[in-house]
């Protein structure tokens, strides 16, 4: 991505997040201060990035359920108010399942 077209996705995106998870190009830029000096953070669950300008972390990472990507910064994607990991647009969370949310997921997946 060069610096135009990080520029304009930032603009894009900067004040209205929906669509964030499906730009493949936004996993490595800040939404915050317009870097792209995004750095995966080691040993993070769930899969955290971390922008090394400003400081700020969002989570970003494919669904196990669904191969979806899942954005922090993404108005579809809520924080599961259980596990703390963020909630698919297919409504799985973290993959091991947590209380309701568990039940949610394994509902969708029976015939
Ligand atoms: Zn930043
Ligand atoms: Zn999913
Ligand atoms: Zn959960």
């Amino acid at each position: 991505m060069d610096k135009e077209e990080a520029k304009q996705l930032f603009r894009r995106f900067r004040t209205n997040r929906s669509g964030v998870r499906k730009n493949p190009a936004l996993a490595s830029l800040c939404l915050i201060c317009g870097s792209t000096d995004v750095v995966p953070l080691a040993g993070h669950e769930p899969p955290t990035m971390h922008c090394r300008s400003c400081g700020f972390n969002f989570v970003r990472y494919a669904c196990w359920k669904c191969g979806e990507t899942i954005d922090g910064r993404d108005p579809l994607n809520p924080p599961c108010g259980e596990c703390g990991w963020r909630t698919c647009v297919c409504t799985a969370c973290q993959p091991e399942g947590c209380g309701e949310q568990a039940g949610h997921a394994k509902a969708a997946t029976e015939p």
